[in-house]
């Protein structure tokens, strides 16, 4: 799979001359497929130039969202691709049993937030919700479950043949873990990252701003490093940067991580723009 990072800001876009380097953009990256498949990982604000991207390669886009939190559903209602009367979008996501991702999409896509309403978009819409286990979209095997975020949160594993793709934005697995990282089995989002050829994973806070939010559903860079290297992935891409954490602050924060833990796996920060073959 070709993987192209178009937001890997966490909780609210921030733009500005300290930021150009790792963008401003909220949680969205595109995969697609060898055979064309084209999937979009949470609807942030980066959504909204992927959209434009796109133009009309593709007939159907599948889009798989996280979880509900701003910074992954603020840009749905601006991706080009839902104005598109000869387009089919499906919208992946979780939800309640006495809510659907219909309704639950719909708080946000309706007055008084948004001016259209969800039955209004002119694409061939359909909501799912996302399933917990395995299923396939095109030639892509995607495997979810629940992960440690506040709300109701999965991560994705994305297999094409033998190549694995791991999609971890919002996540605290060293949450309530003292001696983070433990026992494998009782590690949250272990199952979805093992051996994962690329991993993305949140990577939000110093290790300081970590002691400050513990609970808020985001990992200190060091608990990244330290869960991939646990959970033996190839190469892990930093991703969801603290609004407030500047170019050069994550360069070093990152770079400290790395020299802390010593990690088994190699590193990559993710600036939005990056793209990766997995
Ligand atoms: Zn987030
Ligand atoms: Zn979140």
């Amino acid at each position: 799979v070709k993987v192209s990072l178009w937001g890997t800001r966490g909780s609210l876009p921030s733009f500005g001359p300290e930021n150009l380097r790792f963008g401003g953009n909220t949680s969205c990256v595109a995969v697609e497929g060898a055979d064309g498949t084209m999937l979009v990982l949470d609807a942030g604000t980066g959504i909204r130039r992927l959209g434009h991207d796109l133009g009309h390669r593709f007939h159907r886009i599948d889009v798989l969202l996280t979880h509900l939190h701003m910074d992954h559903l603020q840009g749905l209602g601006f991706f080009g691709p839902l104005f598109e009367s000869d387009l089919e979008v499906h919208v992946w996501g979780p939800a309640r049993l006495e809510e659907s991702l219909n309704a639950r999409l719909a708080r946000y896509l309706s007055p008084p937030l948004f001016p259209l309403r969800l039955r209004e978009i002119p694409a061939h819409l359909h909501c799912h919700t996302v399933p917990r286990g395995t299923f396939t979209i095109g030639g892509l095997v995607i495997t979810t479950d629940l992960v440690c975020h506040p709300g109701l949160t999965v991560g994705y594993r994305i297999r094409e043949g033998d190549r694995v793709l791991t999609y971890l934005p919002d996540h605290e697995p060293a949450l309530g873990e003292p001696s983070f990282p433990g026992d494998p089995q009782w590690t949250s989002g272990y199952a979805l990252a093992q051996g994962a050829d690329l991993l993305l994973h949140d990577s939000q806070y110093s290790p300081a701003q970590y002691r400050e939010r513990a609970g808020w559903g985001h990992s200190a860079i060091d608990d990244a490093l330290k869960f991939a290297s646990l959970a033996g992935v190839r190469r892990l891409v930093t991703f969801h940067h603290d609004p407030g954490n500047d170019d050069d602050t994550i360069d070093r924060l990152l770079d400290e991580a790395v020299r802390a833990v010593r990690p088994t796996c190699t590193v990559v920060p993710g600036h939005e723009g990056d793209t990766f073959e997995v």
